[in-house]
């Protein structure tokens, strides 16, 4: 089966030859083709390249069944990447927003049924079935809106059968769904009320029984910890991370969402794949990220609902580091998947430019959640998931027009979904 979209306004993120990731001034670069085709076979892109060197007669030689799109005025970008999620959930907290617009505290919200605890108390008591069902209606909203790989977190569980029980759900997901998925445990997502005041215990817990049962049924590709002021400590990481290594899972962390919590330095110094959130970086953190091989990634979206403080990004991607942007789609703090919106919070509040904010949610977030050799740019060979827009003027109207949909067919393996 092959698809041909032929006379593209502007095919943008194409690769001659394909970075794993871009950092610091490159990321205001993006490879972009006016007047282009783009040739799909089986899943895969097969060829890309300007009208006037499409061979159409080679594309129909042979007779194969050929859809062929004409996208006159319209773009074509690869699917977004949301390298950091936690879909998997019993419940929303639309209470709790309410209460927050009214002014009520920490512990009032809690006691009324908000916070991390509380998705924890909803998703023990909620069946796998429940779960899966919810989750899976979500993926579909998500890959409608141009998204199409994910990376999605336990973490509601926070006792061994019901974060064993989510990310079973996280399994079931990815063979069911045309999204490329990447699951990630995160018993340490917070301290569960039992043990409250024995925090070391619940690290115990954690190192002697969830990762080797995660680990022995293969059902986590990543580690996360909440490293932060509140939370668990740069100790506590250093311990959980190390464990995890010995079972073969790579960190992505929450990381200087509260403080500078040293959350960036332990996770540099097990090579995470990525930290998250950020809000908290100086020269310190800048420093430990130089060099090393871990993806600076910020969630806009949490940021954006929470009015929490910006992560310096421009500072970040001046001292010539990469950055990536994701959803944190999730019930207490950004209840989004739209990565389109999560582009224009980028430029809007992070001051970043059209072209970073494409990087930042295509082939750096691909990077953050290790597909970044199949997907995140328009290149030979990689899986052909991409996005066709309504017509457009050019990639800045995207970021601009915040509140408009934009996308008009969306590409996942090579089919229209
Ligand atoms: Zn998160």
């Amino acid at each position: 089966m092959k698809t041909l979209v032929i006379n593209i306004k502007q095919l943008v993120q194409v690769e001659k030859e394909p970075r794993t990731r871009v950092a610091g001034a490159d990321m205001a670069r993006l490879g972009m083709i006016d007047n282009a085709y783009l040739l799909v076979e089986d899943g895969y892109i097969q060829a890309f390249g300007k009208m006037s060197e499409l061979d159409q007669h080679a594309v129909y030689e042979g007779g194969d069944t050929i859809q062929e799109i004409d996208a006159t005025g319209r773009l074509v970008l690869p699917a977004f990447c949301d390298s950091h999620t936690h879909i998997v959930y019993a419940g929303s907290r639309e209470i709790e927003y309410i209460d927050k617009i009214k002014g009520l505290s920490y512990e009032e919200i809690a006691r009324r049924g908000g916070g991390i605890l509380n998705s924890a108390e909803r998703i023990r008591k909620a069946s796998e079935e429940e779960l899966y069902d919810s989750a899976f209606e979500r993926l579909q909203e998500i890959a409608m809106l141009g998204t199409g790989a994910v990376e999605i977190k336990s973490g509601y569980g926070l006792s061994t059968e019901s974060e064993l029980k989510m990310l079973r759900v996280i399994k079931r997901l990815k063979e069911d769904t045309p999204l490329t998925i990447k699951s990630t445990f995160l018993g340490a997502h917070a301290v569960p009320t039992e043990y409250k005041g024995r925090q070391t215990e619940y690290v115990d817990l954690i190192i002697n029984e969830m990762i080797p049962a995660v680990a022995s049924e293969e059902l986590a590709d990543y580690i996360d910890v909440f490293c932060d002021k509140g939370f668990f400590t740069v100790e506590d990481t250093d311990r959980m991370l190390n464990a995890g290594m010995k079972h073969g899972l790579r960190a992505k962390i929450h990381a200087n969402e509260l403080d500078y919590s040293g959350g960036i330095q332990v996770g540099v110094k097990y090579n995470a794949l990525s930290v998250d959130h950020l809000e908290y970086v100086g020269e310190k953190e800048i420093e430990a990220l130089k060099g090393s091989e871990t993806m600076p990634t910020v969630l806009p979206g949490a940021a954006f609902f929470l009015n929490m403080p910006y992560s310096p990004v421009r500072e970040m991607i001046n001292a010539g580091l990469p950055v990536a942007l994701a959803s944190d789609y999730n019930p207490g703090s950004s209840p989004s998947g739209n990565m389109k919106f999560v582009m224009s919070l980028g430029c809007v509040n992070y001051k970043m430019l059209p072209e970073e904010v494409i990087n930042a949610t295509t082939i750096n977030s691909a990077y953050a959640m290790g597909v970044e050799n199949e997907l995140g740019s328009i290149a030979v060979g990689k899986k052909a998931n991409f996005y066709i827009t309504t017509p457009v003027s050019g990639i800045e109207f995207l970021p601009y027009a915040y509140g408009s949909n934009l996308i008009e067919a969306v590409f996942l393996n090579g089919e229209q979904i």
